[in-house]
């Protein structure tokens, strides 16, 4: 089943406590196609400026992603900068600059409307709707947003909210939106302004999908090494929706799998700069780290004493 993605494709600058880059490939659309492509074909719609070096992406294309859809526009690309503190848990935004997707008006190939799973990536809302009114019947809809679009694209973001079947974001951005520090109760404030599922990614604390009447947990991979946990949320994501597609089953038990293959692949993608360890990974890596959350989690407590 056809899986395409709408996010940005960026070139970050990133500083952790263990070294920078400057101008390295990423953005949401590149984190969730290179981790999601390791279980299936991924379509992708975005834009670059006339300075981005169009042929790394062509270099990703032989792992199954369809670049097809991205435009080259005259301009600039859109860069980012952040910077991370010493233990990781939280960055700081140095800057955000949109370039050539401020003026950016997808226009889907007619192969690409027919997507069975759409993933609106972290870009701005408008553009998000704007895809959402292009596929025609899509099977699954999620997107994914950030502070910057909560604070000055609320509007529009509480619309595609009403639209889309699972909303996926961070801890820090599931507050903010619904305006309350629980993190519980922040997730049905989510619910009650449309999605039917919500998961929350809590970094190093794992990830919760709740739902009207169930909560869900999956941990972390225990990480000895974590060096950049840029593009984490996204390759969550893309490893999420990509085992969707696969499977091609939106049940509420293969929606629980679908999550611990979003954290194998959130948790590969830290252990090195940028999209490098992600695509050093094969599906049998995948498979090994999937089953390590088998049995970091499993417990039988039927012969516990009581
Ligand atoms: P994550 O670490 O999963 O939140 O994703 C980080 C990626 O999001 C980086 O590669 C950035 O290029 C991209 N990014 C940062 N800010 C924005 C924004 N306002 N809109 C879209 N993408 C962004």
């Amino acid at each position: 089943m056809s899986l395409l993605v709408v996010g940005s494709i960026a070139l970050d600058s990133i500083f952790t406590p263990f070294g920078e880059t400057a101008d390295a490939l990423g953005g949401s659309a590149v984190y969730f196609s290179v981790a999601g492509s390791l279980l299936h074909p991924v379509q992708v719609v975005g834009v670059v400026g006339s300075d981005y070096p169009r042929a790394e992406l062509e270099r990703l294309a032989p792992r199954g992603i369809d670049w097809s859809g991205v435009e080259q526009a005259a301009g600039e690309s859109f860069r980012w900068k952040g910077k991370y503190s010493y233990d990781l848990q939280s960055r700081e935004t140095l800057e955000t600059r949109l370039g050539v997707f401020a003026d950016f008006q997808p226009k889907l190939p007619e192969a690409f409307r027919q997507a069975e799973f759409l993933f609106l990536g972290n870009i701005d809302p408008e553009l998000q709707l704007d895809v959402l009114s292009q596929v025609h019947r899509p099977k699954l809809v999620v997107c994914d947003t950030m502070n910057y679009w909560i604070g000055s694209k609320k509007a529009p973001l509480l619309d595609l909210l009403s639209r889309v079947d699972l909303l996926m974001v961070n801890d820090s951005e599931a507050r903010e939106l619904s305006g309350d520090w629980n993190i519980h109760r922040a997730g049905r404030w989510i619910l009650a302004h449309g999605p039917s599922r919500v998961v929350i990614k809590q970094g190093e604390h794992g990830a919760l999908l709740i739902e009207a009447t169930r909560t869900f947990y999956v941990p972390a991979f225990p990480l000895e090494t974590v060096f950049d946990p840029t593009g984490a949320g996204d390759a969550f994501a893309g490893g999420f929706m990509a085992y969707l597609a696969r499977t091609g089953s939106i049940t509420e038990d293969n929606i629980r799998r679908a999550m611990v293959y979003g954290a194998a692949m959130g948790s590969y993608a830290v252990e090195q700069f940028g999209i490098r360890r992600l695509e050093g990974i094969t599906l049998a890596d995948v498979e090994t780290r999937v089953r390590a959350f088998q049995d970091l989690t499993q417990v039988s407590l039927a012969q516990a004493p009581v």
